[in-house]
């Protein structure tokens, strides 16, 4: 086994008459970030919502370490998978309240938390670096800082696999990176962590699988160095995409 801890086989998907993913094969292991990258509309958000069954498949499997999703709970599945979608309402809550939420899957009825749901909070404050913010309220934090606020209740969900859909979006540089940074502590820790990216550059320097897609298709997979050397980043995105070697590792940048 390469320690794949979710995987889609011959996955597709619909809205209404129109099939926008076509017969998706992919692997997320553990240890690893990997970036879904492609042009918008090419099924990247679908995708995501596909494996967690936001967006019925119309055909193939999705598996968790092995096991089919669909013989899983709703909460069984949400220990094994968080999700971040792209588009987030911004909660009137503590932050410690809301990464307090990640815990929910985790509470059986009368769904009262219990002191290991309040160390995973306090951990994962902790992991993201946001722990002085704990009695803030979210609504007053920067746009870079509500999705750290996000990211640490994906980590207290305590799943092996992460999704996150843009994570990076409308973030300054600064946040990007520091977001990227996390994935990297977070993939380190053991978990899949899958993200999907806008910036070419960013994905070749940051992932360590990238998947990229084109109109509901995997166009290749494979790691950075190899997708680059593919060519099918300049087909499907219609750029060219180069590098310069620095000191500090191999730059690319697109034109
Ligand atoms: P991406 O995330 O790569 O930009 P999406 O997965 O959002 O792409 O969209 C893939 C295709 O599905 C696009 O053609 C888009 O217009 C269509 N689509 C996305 N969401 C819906 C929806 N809720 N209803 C109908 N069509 C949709
Ligand atoms: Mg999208």
């Amino acid at each position: 086994m390469d320690n794949v801890l979710l995987s889609a086989e011959g996955v597709s998907a619909r809205y209404n008459e129109r099939e926008v993913l076509h017969n998706v094969s992919l692997g997320f292991k553990g240890g690893k970030i990997t970036a879904i990258i492609g042009p918008n509309g090419s099924g990247k958000s679908t995708l995501l919502k596909t494996l967690i069954g936001l967006v019925p498949k119309t055909e193939g499997t999705v598996f968790s370490e092995g096991v089919s999703l669909d013989k899983l709970s709703a909460s069984a599945a949400a220990r094994k998978i968080a999700y971040l979608p792209q588009i987030k309402s911004i909660p009137d809550l503590t932050v410690r309240t809301m990464v307090l939420h990640g815990r929910f899957s985790h509470l059986s009825y009368p769904r009262r938390y219990r002191k290991e749901d309040i160390q995973a909070v306090e951990e994962a404050l902790k992991t993201i670096g946001i722990y002085d913010l704990a009695d803030k309220n979210v609504s007053t934090l920067s746009g870079g800082t509500v999705q750290l606020v996000f990211l640490a209740m994906a980590l207290a969900q305590s799943s092996p696999v992460i999704l996150m859909d843009e994570p990076t979006s409308f973030l300054d540089i600064a946040h990007q990176i520091k977001l990227m940074e996390l994935c990297r502590v977070l993939a380190a820790d053991g978990k899949a962590v899958v993200a999907v990216l806008h910036d070419i550059p960013m994905a070749l320097k940051y992932a360590d699988e990238i998947a990229v897609m084109s109109e509901g298709r995997i166009a290749v997979t494979g790691t950075p160095l190899r997708v680059y050397e593919s060519g099918v980043l300049d087909k499907v995105f219609e750029v060219r995409v180069k590098y310069t070697d620095t000191e500090s590792g191999r730059v690319y940048f697109c034109e």
